[in-house]
């Protein structure tokens, strides 16, 4: 089966390219993936409860619903959703060649245009009491889940050394009554200017050499988390600490084991984009979403990157149609002067214009 685009993915990113893309009358098909990078079709919105901050939804919407609706858009103007996840890709010449999973070597998809929005995954530390608070306490995204009603005025811990852990415990002292950010090492990984803005808050603690253990909290069924058992790793003193939020900051890995070789990466395995546009190293593959972008890793973001791919794609898709027609117009005359070259010295028929 052959496409003009093809899209991997199904969050945000996915679904606005599509959109725009059927929209645009290419009549992409988009692999939306089967529980891929153990995430349900969908994306990292599906296993969350109310997204906040994406506009037009003023009372919130449920992360689930938000996609739904999304998945119902590019439906709506003929993307061709297909429920399975894609494998392995060749992108050494075009069409560029796809194979989703469970089938054999030789059954193959192509697409003239690859859109990869395969997103990230947060990482997980696997607490004892994690699986029980997951969203009733515990997130991975401060900037999503911080202004809550359960968070107002309450003890908060943020474990990570970096820009995320950095900027999260800063956000979310606006609203906690304290911030305690757990630092494995005896230092800050965060830039210079923002650890000692960090160091310097007055509602936030620092501590070091310290590490998480266990999440302790009410009994009953969708109980919030009431504590957090911390452990000094440098004196092996531990304490139970009061908390009633947890937000990991301890870095995403992004979806793109099968582009390894391919596609340019940084060193954390994210897709290098030429900045400010979608284009990868590869021409004719194009990367939107979280899959590109370790800095923001937002809905709303990645939406605006699934945008931009699009077009690109479309004007990519454009300019490559204009070469083939520049092409196939050279080949046409160049059979016409072929006709008209005398052969073996004869000279050639002649044609008489039938306007004349
Ligand atoms: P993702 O949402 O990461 O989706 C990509 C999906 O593509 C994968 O999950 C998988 O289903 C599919 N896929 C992956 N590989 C393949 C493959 N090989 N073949 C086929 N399919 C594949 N952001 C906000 O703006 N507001 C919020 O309130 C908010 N809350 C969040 C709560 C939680 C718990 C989490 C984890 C994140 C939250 N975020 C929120 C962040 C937001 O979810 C992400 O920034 C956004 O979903 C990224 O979108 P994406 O399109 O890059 O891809
Ligand atoms: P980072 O990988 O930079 O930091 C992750 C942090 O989590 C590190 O301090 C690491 O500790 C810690 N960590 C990892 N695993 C564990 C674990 N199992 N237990 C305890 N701690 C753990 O990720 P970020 O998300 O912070 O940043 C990603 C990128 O995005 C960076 O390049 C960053 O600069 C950028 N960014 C920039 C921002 C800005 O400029 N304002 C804001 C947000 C991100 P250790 O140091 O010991 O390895």
């Amino acid at each position: 089966m052959h496409s003009i685009v093809i899209i991997i993915g199904s969050g945000p990113a996915a679904h606005t390219a599509a959109i725009y893309l059927s929209r645009a009358e290419l009549s992409p098909t988009l692999y939306e993936g089967m529980l891929a990078n153990g995430i349900a079709a969908g994306g990292q919105l599906t296993t969350t409860t109310d997204v906040e901050n994406y506009p037009g939804f003023p009372q919130g919407i449920g992360g689930t619903e938000l996609m739904d609706a999304m998945r119902a858009q590019s439906e709506r103007f003929g993307t061709k959703i297909i429920s399975e996840t894609i494998e392995k890709v060749d992108f050494s010449s075009r069409p560029f060649k796809l194979w989703p999973e469970y089938v054999d070597e030789g059954s193959f998809v192509t697409a003239d245009a690859v859109i990869i929005a395969t997103g990230a995954s947060a990482r997980r530390l696997g607490l004892k009491g994690e699986d029980r608070y997951w969203q009733n306490g515990i997130s991975a995204c401060a900037v999503c889940d911080g202004a809550v009603p359960i968070f107002r005025k309450k003890p908060l811990v943020v474990i990570g050394g970096g820009d995320s852990a950095a900027e999260e415990a800063m956000f979310l002292a606006k609203y906690g009554s304290r911030v305690t950010v757990l630092v494995r090492k005896g230092a800050l990984r965060a830039s210079r200017t923002m650890a000692s803005r960090l160091l310097a808050h007055p509602k936030v603690e620092v501590k070091f050499h310290t590490v998480a253990e266990e999440v302790v909290g009410e009994e009953q069924e969708n109980g919030l988390m009431t504590g957090l058992r911390i452990k000094n790793v440098e004196t092996g003193k531990e304490e139970l600490m009061e908390a009633n939020g947890l937000f990991y900051a301890v870095g995403h890995d992004p979806a793109t084991q099968m582009f390894k070789g391919v596609i340019d990466m940084d060193e954390e395995n994210y897709i290098l984009t030429k900045p400010g546009t979608s284009y990868t190293n590869v021409e004719g593959v194009f990367a939107a979403g979280d899959v590109q972008d370790k800095r923001y890793r937002q809905a709303i973001t990645s939406a605006g990157s699934g945008c931009i791919a699009a077009l690109e794609a479309e004007k990519w898709l454009s300019e490559r149609e204009g070469e083939n027609s520049a092409e196939v117009l050279e080949k046409e005359r160049e059979k016409e002067k072929g006709a008209e070259k005398p052969v073996n010295g004869e000279a050639p028929e002649y044609r008489q214009n039938p306007l004349l």
